[in-house]
């Protein structure tokens, strides 16, 4: 029998990895693909890296700085479920992508150093699942060295998160005695030497967790298993999908190990593909009509074809190769004739996806970053973010008589999200925003060796952005023409306001009380 719409959709797991840089994100990926199937030997991701680095040439950036540029997805399968995994960029350089990338999926593993905590780009990144209530797993990492008291990192996730913690496992000795874990809610033992078994016992104390547990210091274990008991919140699957607790797990990447319940826990808890908002309604997953939207833009994937992919979640229906989609933003008819699901180390065309499912589409610069595709009504998603870029710059040609082709340019850069695009109203040449550095060194490199246009930067005049909005539009007008010097059109042609700093802007809103200053605004 055909799999239906509603068995598919139940199946799926759409999630990211958020943690901070050496946390072990990498090392979880790859044993999660492991499992999966995806990959036969870990290693295998960061070697895949490698080769991608060698091929292209912008991506030399990459092999420089040691940071991992580009966002990818990762599909595979285990046990019942089909798991999608967005990777997001390490470094927080390019937050703008990662931001993007987290409006696509519906749950995240948040991965803990056991012996750092709580740490800068993980709160950050968690704030940003928390705006879109987003079910967060937890699995502190690296038990295998020496670790901070379980106790203290569950209190840090909940005084610094506010959010609940539900130990699923309790760590069985930490750094050289770490020997595997104890399962609180059904006591049961695994140990780190026979990492695929699962031993259930009758509690810590009885006869039957004999062996399985360190006999020297059985009786402080067991109090601490009593402790965690009873200070800890039970799981709850609610307030789970409802953003206020997380499950917790203890474990070690590097060794393989805890990562068989992260990934059941997963597939057991995480939700299946949410609704998502558009324009004129909610889009439910099991809705018949295929709709999806782009979250994300890939150039260069393959140099000897010189594409760019479009990556795209599906939100309802089924995407089936071959059939065509409406762009809302423009109307018009686009085929899918190829669109394809990303392996570890492989793609390979996608005959049927499912609501839940990420794919790519090679396409020539037709799509954009937050466009939707519909099969049936049009319809238009919210929610794909814009963040004001921190940093402005004036692009300099060398060669002037390259402007127009400049300006060609920089709006494709632009619809892939590399940077962002100011025109200001009196004509002067355009202004590129980047939210970190590294992203004007990606456009200096791409332009040179995609365009052939070598280019530098100078200080713009401005140094902060904000889109700008009022209730009544001939407020908004007389703002414009007010101000025509400061104010400059985005990619969509909404008017942004320039500043030359923050107390200019604030000096301008109390001045302009009817005027609405945004610092992030939603594709549409
Ligand atoms: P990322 O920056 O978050 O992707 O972190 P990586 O996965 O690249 O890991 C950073 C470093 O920590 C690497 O040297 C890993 O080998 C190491 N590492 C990751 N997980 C573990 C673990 O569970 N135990 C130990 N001891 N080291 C780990």
């Amino acid at each position: 029998m055909p799999e239906s719409l509603e068995q598919a959709v139940a199946r799926r797991r759409t999630f990211a990895i958020i943690s901070h840089p050496d946390a072990g994100k990498t090392t979880l990926t790859e044993k999660l693909l492991l499992f999966g199937g995806a990959i036969q030997l870990a290693g295998e991701v960061k070697a895949k890296k490698d080769r991608m680095h060698s091929r292209s040439d912008w991506m030399k950036i990459e092999r420089e700085r040691g940071i991992s540029v580009v966002t990818s997805v990762m599909t595979f399968e285990y046990g019942d479920h089909v798991y999608n995994l967005l990777d997001t960029p390490g470094h927080e350089d390019f937050a703008d992508d990662t931001y993007r990338t987290l409006t696509a999926v519906d749950a995240a593993i948040m991965v803990v150093d056991a012996a750092k905590g709580i740490e800068p780009r993980t709160l950050k990144l968690f704030e940003v699942c928390r705006l879109r209530d987003i079910p967060i797993v937890t699995f502190v990492n690296k038990m295998d060295r020496e670790a901070r008291d379980p106790f203290e990192i569950l209190d840090e996730i909940e005084d610094k998160l506010a959010l609940d913690t539900a130990p699923v496992t309790w760590p069985i000795g930490q750094g050289r005695t770490f020997s595997g874990t104890y399962h609180l809610a059904d006591n049961a033992v695994r140990r780190l030497d026979s990492e695929d078994t699962r031993t259930p016992v009758n509690g810590p104390e009885s006869d039957s967790a004999a062996g399985l547990l360190p006999e020297n210091d059985r009786e402080a274990f067991v109090e601490e298993v009593n402790l965690a008991r009873e200070a800890c919140k039970p799981f709850d699957i609610e307030a789970f999908l409802e953003g206020h607790l997380t499950p917790v797990f203890f474990g070690s990447a590097l060794r393989n190990y805890g990562v068989r319940d992260l990934i059941n826990a997963l597939g057991a808890y995480a939700p299946p593909p949410r609704a998502q908002q558009a324009d004129t309604r909610l889009v439910k997953a099991t809705d018949s009509d295929m709709t999806a939207f782009v979250f994300k833009i890939q150039a260069n994937m393959d140099p000897n074809h010189r594409d760019r992919i479009a990556f795209v979640r599906v939100c309802s229906g089924k995407l089936k190769r071959g059939m065509k989609a409406r762009l809302s933003r423009t109307g018009k008819a686009l085929g899918l004739s190829a669109p394809q699901f990303f392996f570890a180390h492989q793609r390979q065309l996608a005959d049927d996806a499912y609501a839940g499912d990420v794919v790519g589409i090679p396409n020539h610069g037709t799509l954009r970053i937050g466009d939707t595709l519909t099969e049936g009504e049009n319809i238009v998603f919210q929610g794909v973010p814009n963040f004001a870029p921190e940093i402005l710059r004036r692009v300099r040609l060398e060669d002037a008589m390259k402007a127009k082709k400049l300006k060609e340019a920089l709006q494709q850069m632009a619809e892939e999200g590399v940077v962002q695009l100011f025109s200001p109203e009196d004509g002067s040449p355009a202004i590129v925003g980047v939210i970190g550095a590294l992203q004007l060194d990606v456009l200096k490199e791409r332009l040179k060796s995609e365009y052939g246009l070598p280019v530098s930067f100078e200080a713009a005049r401005f140094n902060v952005c904000r889109w700008i909005s009022a209730d009544r539009r001939a407020d908004l007008e007389k703002f414009i023409d007010a101000k025509r010097g400061d104010i400059a059109r985005d990619l969509d042609g909404d008017p942004v306001f320039l500043a030359s700093d923050g107390f200019s802007l604030n000096y301008e809103g109390e001045r302009w009380p009817d005027i609405k200053f945004v610092h992030v605004k939603e594709y549409h």
